[in-house]
């Protein structure tokens, strides 16, 4: 049999996996199968400008129509794999159909972590992962919507700063103290509190939900766990998500919070491969983590296509993710942790401004906020491991991008 390589998932790892094959050379079969009745797409538009325009019709494609023709791509489309069968070397369909495959990739990705409060399930309540589901919510949120966001991680955040743009009434529910802050740190975290309140959105702060309350199927309010009750036409969940490791988990390979995977992508069997926010690997810092970031799907994807063509380059990339809300952009680089010294550079109040994490002087993390020239400059330092002064970082004189160890 010539070469088989079957990829499950047909994404941003998915479809980058299979391109990056065919730009290595690869001359063997290619079948990317996914459950999703879209050709590849976007997803970061989903919490932006596919709601903000409120024409969700059509995603925004990886690629073109003829491109998966053009490159031999066999593109399955609302196709689910049920199982990997190890023994015989098969995906087995939910059509009961059987695709034999040499090696397999597993780009998954996650689902929306459900929320389990009475009411959850009211007519009104929606999550935000595909672009189904934002084709529902676009729907909802009319100028006159009453908007509950429960979770400001940064889907909650975005979907909050759309739907303010929209003219929406928007409240909003947060468990933490500050917005974001496992992607942002706590500095940037309280800056983003205040500009969404500063631009309209009621925040709810060390607040939960109790329940959801409805009639007739359909929901009403929001009750919070501090039992204040917020008339609500629309709740948007954006609590977090779940790997969707089930398949590699029934195949035995090795899952700890997503499939784990070695520097060059190879799960503990070493023909399956991972990549994407299902996929669990050590990163620079040397821990072993799971992201949640389109860089991150796309450049491991790459990596594992790399890996399956025999020349295995490995991928430690220093972290990057992005986020737009209002006019703000968000840019993180690296890691922002609690115990690290932190510098900010520039004048918050002004609205641009970075803020710079070292660990015995070693500059770890960079979240730049209306700075993007920062941020190159930064993830460089970071992945030259580079070490100085906070004072030449605070500096807004210095260059980022031409600094030097
Ligand atoms: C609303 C939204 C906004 C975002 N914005 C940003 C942003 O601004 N910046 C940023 O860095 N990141 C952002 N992200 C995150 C980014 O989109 C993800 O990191 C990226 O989509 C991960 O790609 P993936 O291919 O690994 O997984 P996914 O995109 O989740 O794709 C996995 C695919 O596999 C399919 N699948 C699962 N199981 C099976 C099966 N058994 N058989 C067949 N198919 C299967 C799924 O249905 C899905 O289509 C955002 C995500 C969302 C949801």
């Amino acid at each position: 049999m010539s070469q088989v390589i079957a990829i499950v998932g047909a994404n941003i790892a998915g479809a980058s996996a299979a391109e990056g094959l065919r730009n290595r050379g690869f001359d063997g079969r290619i079948v990317l199968i996914g459950d999703e009745s879209w050709r590849p797409y976007e997803r970061p538009p989903l919490s932006k400008d596919a709601l903000r325009s409120g024409e969700a019709a059509a995603p925004r494609y990886l690629h073109d129509e003829t491109f998966y023709d053009q490159q031999k791509i066999e593109l399955r489309l609302g196709s689910r794999v049920e199982k990997i069968d190890r023994s015989r070397g098969v995906l087995v369909m939910n059509d009961g159909d059987e695709v034999a495959a040499s090696q397999v990739l597993l780009c998954t990705g996650t689902r929306a972590r459900k929320l389990s409060v009475p009411g959850a399930d009211l007519d009104g309540i929606h999550y935000l992962r595909t672009h189904d589901d934002a084709l529902q919510l676009a729907k909802r949120l009319s100028p006159s919507a009453r908007v509950v966001i429960i979770g400001m991680g940064v889907i909650g955040a975005e979907v909050a700063a759309s739907a303010v743009g929209l003219g929406c009434s928007v409240t909003a529910i947060e468990p933490a103290d500050v917005l974001m802050e496992r992607a942002v740190g706590r500095f940037a975290g309280a800056w983003l509190a205040q500009e969404h309140i500063r631009r309209g959105t009621s925040l709810r702060l060390q607040t939960g939900v109790g329940r959801f309350i409805g009639h007739a199927g359909r929901l009403l309010a929001v009750e919070t766990s501090r039992g204040e009750r917020i008339e609500a036409d629309v709740a948007v969940i954006g609590v977090g998500v779940v790997p969707a490791d089930e398949l590699a988990r029934d195949a035995g390979l090795r899952v700890e919070n997503g499939i784990v995977i070695d520097a060059a992508g190879r799960s503990s069997c070493p023909e399956i491969l991972a990549a994407g926010d299902v996929a669990s690997q050590c990163n620079f810092f040397g821990e072993q983590v799971r992201m949640e970031t389109y860089t991150n799907a796309y450049e491991q994807a790459v990596a594992a296509a790399a890996t399956m063509v025999g020349e295995p380059a490995g991928y430690s990339g220093v972290p990057y993710a992005w986020s737009d809300q209002f006019d703000v952009n968000i840019q993180i680089a690296g890691r922002t942790r609690q115990d690290a010294d932190m510098t900010v550079r520039g004048d918050p109040a002004s609205g641009g401004f970075s803020v710079l994490y070292q660990r015995a002087g070693v500059l770890e993390g960079i979240v730049a906020i209306n700075r993007p020239r920062d941020i190159s400059g930064g993830k460089r330092l970071i992945s030259q491991r580079w070490g100085g002064p906070a004072e030449i970082l605070a500096d807004t004189a210095t260059d980022l991008r031409k600094l030097k160890q």
